[in-house]
Formats: C-alpha cells, sequence, structure tokens
C-alpha cells in the first residue's frame, strides 16, 4: 500500500547540515576534539566549543511563571503586547503602518508567507545561494523555484534581480522574492544602502505591471555590527499600492532561543486593508497549522523591549558575540586573502562561503572531510559556520582549506 497521496510520494528530508555535523561528531569522538574543525553548526558557541546561552536572557527566563510557560498564548495572531513590541523592535518610534503575526521562529514567517501570496504551480524566486528550507517550504507548497544570481564581483548582482523578476512578472503577473539580509546565510553578505535603493525603485516600478511581495528574511538582523541598521526597514512603507514587504524576524538567533521556535511575520504597507487580509490569511493558516506560537517566550521579549535595565543588559552581553564574530571573521578572511582562497563576499555574521561549481564543492568537501575538516554543502558553496568554530582553531585553517582543494 502506498500510504501517501500522489503528491506527497517521494518526499525525504536530507538535511545536509545535521548529516554533515553527526559526521564531524562522530570523528571528534574518534581521534579528539582538538583534531577536528566542526564548523557545520549554525548556532552561536563560544570559546569552550559550549552552545551559547546568553546569561541576560536565560536568567530573565526562570523568573517568569509556570503559568505563563503552560499556557497557550492569548491570540492567535500573537500577545498584544509582543506585537507591539516586535514593532517597538524593528521601527522603534518610527509611524511604519505594519502588521505583526507570530510565527514559530523565523521558519514558521517564510512558509506563511509563501503559502498565502502564491499558489500551487506558481513560482517562488530566491537568490542563487540560500538557506536550504526555501527550497523545500517551495515543494511542500507545490510551487516551482526561479533563481536570482546572488553575486557578480564581490557585491549584489541587481542586473540579475532586475532581469528574474521581470521575467517572472511577464509570464505569472505576480513576483514573490525573497531577500536574505543583513548577514546573509550563507555568505555573510550584507547589502549596501545603496543596493537597497536600487533594489526598491526597482520593486516600486516592477509592481506597476502586478502584485510584488518582498520577502526579506532578517533571521540574522540582530548580529549585525551596523548599530543602525534597522533604519534600512523604514524605507518598506513608502512603496506603490501593489507592493506588499512582509520581514521574517527569528528569536531563534536574537535571543539565543532556537528551540523556543518564535518570531514573527511583519507585514509593512500603508494600506489599511491591504495589511488586515494579509494579516487575516496568516491567521488562518496559522490556526490550521502549528496553532499558537510560545507563550514565555512571547512575554520574554516583550519584557526584553519595554524594560530598560533588562534590555540593556541583554543588548550589553550580544555585544560581546558580535564582537567575538568580528575577530573569527577577520581571522579567517585575512587569511583567506593571503593564501588566494576564494570566498563570496563577506561583510559580517555567522558564515562564510567558499564559492564553486556542484561538482567542485561535492569533490572538495569530500577530501576536507578525509582531513577532519567539516564544512557544509550548500549547493553552489562550501559554508562554514565561523559561529560555530572557537578562535583558537581558525589561524592556519584557510591555508589547510586551500593546500586541500587545490
Ligand atoms: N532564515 C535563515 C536564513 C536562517 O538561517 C534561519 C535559521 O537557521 C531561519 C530563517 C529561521 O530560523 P528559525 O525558524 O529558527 O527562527
Amino acid at each position: 500500500m502506498n500510504c501517501l497521496s500522489e503528491k506527497n510520494t517521494g518526499k525525504k528530508m536530507v538535511d545536509k547540515v545535521f548529516l554533515a555535523a553527526v559526521k564531524a561528531q562522530e570523528t571528534a569522538r574518534n581521534i579528539g576534539e582538538n583534531n577536528v574543525i566542526n564548523a557545520t553548526l549554525g548556532t552561536l558557541y563560544d570559546e569552550s566549543g559550549s552552545l551559547v546561552t546568553l546569561q541576560s536572557i536565560w536568567s530573565h527566563f526562570d523568573t517568569l511563571s509556570i503559568k505563563q510557560k503552560a499556557k497557550y498564548a492569548s491570540g492567535i495572531q500573537g500577545n498584544p503586547h509582543f506585537r507591539k513590541a516586535v514593532g517597538e523592535w524593528l521601527f522603534s518610534d518610527y509611524n511604519i503602518p505594519h502588521e505583526v503575526i507570530a510565527t514559530p521562529g523565523g521558519a514558521g514567517a517564510v512558509y506563511a508567507t509563501i503559502k498565502n501570496t502564491l499558489d500551487s504551480g506558481q513560482v517562488l524566486i530566491k537568490p542563487s545561494l540560500a538557506w536550504g528550507p526555501y527550497t523545500t517550504m517551495a515543494r511542500e507548497n507545490g510551487l516551482d523555484l526561479v533563481e536570482y544570481n546572488l553575486f557578480i564581483d564581490d557585491h549584489f548582482d541587481i542586473q540579475s534581480f532586475k532581469t528574474v523578476t521581470q521575467n517572472v512578472m511577464k509570464i505569472q503577473k505576480r513576483v514573490v522574492v525573497i531577500i536574505n539580509d543583513p548577514c546573509h546565510n550563507p555568505s555573510g553578505y550584507t547589502m549596501t544602502e545603496d543596493e537597497w535603493e536600487q533594489v526598491w525603485s526597482y520593486l516600486k516600478s516592477l509592481s506597476l505591471q502586478g502584485p510584488v511581495v518582498l520577502l526579506l528574511d532578517i533571521a540574522y538582523a540582530d548580529f549585525t555590527n551596523q548599530a543602525d541598521w534597522k533604519k534600512q526597514l523604514l524605507r518598506f512603507h513608502d512603496g506603490s499600492e501593489n507592493l506588499l514587504t512582509v520581514i521574517a524576524f527569528s528569536l531563534s538567533k536574537t535571543l539565543t532561543a532556537y528551540g523556543m521556535r518564535t518570531g514573527a511575520a511583519i507585514a509593512i504597507h500603508s494600506n489599511q486593508q491591504i495589511l488586515r487580509d494579509f494579516r487575516d490569511a496568516l491567521v488562518y493558516t496559522a490556526r490550521s497549522t502549528w496553532s499558537t506560537v510560545n507563550n514565555a517566550m512571547m512575554d520574554l521579549f516583550t519584557n526584553i523591549v519595554f524594560d530598560e535595565k533588562l534590555k540593556h543588559d541583554y543588548l550589553k552581553e550580544k555585544e560581546q558575540y558580535i564582537k567575538l564574530l568580528q575577530k573569527r571573521s577577520d581571522i579567517f578572511i585575512t587569511e583567506a586573502k593571503k593564501v588566494g582562497l576564494k570566498i563570496n563576499p563577506y561583510k559580517e555574521g555567522f558564515f562564510v562561503t567558499i564559492p564553486g561549481s556542484i561538482e567542485e564543492i561535492q569533490s572538495w568537501n569530500k577530501k576536507l572531510q578525509e582531513q577532519n575538516i567539516f564544512l557544509v554543502d550548500v549547493g553552489k558553496g562550501l559554508r562554514i559556520a565561523l559561529c560555530s568554530v572557537p578562535t583558537k582553531q581558525l589561524p592556519g585553517l584557510a591555508k589547510r582549506i586551500y593546500d586541500i582543494i587545490n
């Protein structure tokens, strides 16, 4: 018997990060941790190889009552104070017309947005180098995928972005396109103000031909080293009737709370009816899939945002880790340049990527694993998760990689 429907037959999740991480851990058990480079995990680890759990977050979590932890959220859209807190966190005091829907992580926000803005058989546009689940989420929703080339030389390939979105608009009369910025996963690229200006003014003109949804995944935004990066978000209400921006926000990275599955989709538009329609559709999806979001985490985030002392302590502690990421990447990038190891343009954040063809990446990955260096094959790149490699393991790593793959 095939217990699966025709459409769902043959689905199998191959998680490349998980597989590489398991191999790295097994090898470390056999030959000792110091003899293995495990740059597979996309979560932040400290210098002793332990998962970073911000004290300012988790000691406050312990002060929440058992009832707060046990109870359902007060609404499917998310607790009202949480929704206010998300708006405040992203837009400060600026009056940006928006609607917040709580989701299980940034993943829930991406999923619910593509599900509600495209119909089965339509095309989702994503970058050529991207977080893997965009692909599985598209397939899960019966969508096809088209990619824009992400980089040309050392910057964002605006021409490819324009050509691909224009082609899809011509055929489909509707565009839904993902941008993951800042601290792009897996390259560590952050778009410049000028690149954002070009993208935004182009999308405004594209939206004269049909509806455009910009899905902006900001999963790593709270680890950018540009203190005022969120000002980039203020431009998105100045669009057109046909242009909706949806931000996918994740508390996984922001609060080092990956397992708590809390985030939000934030729609920005100056027309209140469009915001209400988007909210209603996502609330419907929420009730039909995950139902409600973790109550304690919503309360915790609200307290962090509105209590000056808690916020101050959190920002101070987080800053140390932004600096740690900078220290790690400075070592790796400087050495990569010195030895001639090619990497995609890197600015900041958790990851660096070595570009190559699919065949090259597979072959390099195998050779590196034989020398106990575990990276993640991301298709047209090999991802090095600097976020999980202690600094002491970084000097000399770029040269080792260069020598092995050349
Ligand atoms: N977007 C990107 C680019 C990510 O790397 C991740 C997590 O790794 C997410 C979104 C979503 O994370 P979560 O669902 O844990 O918030």
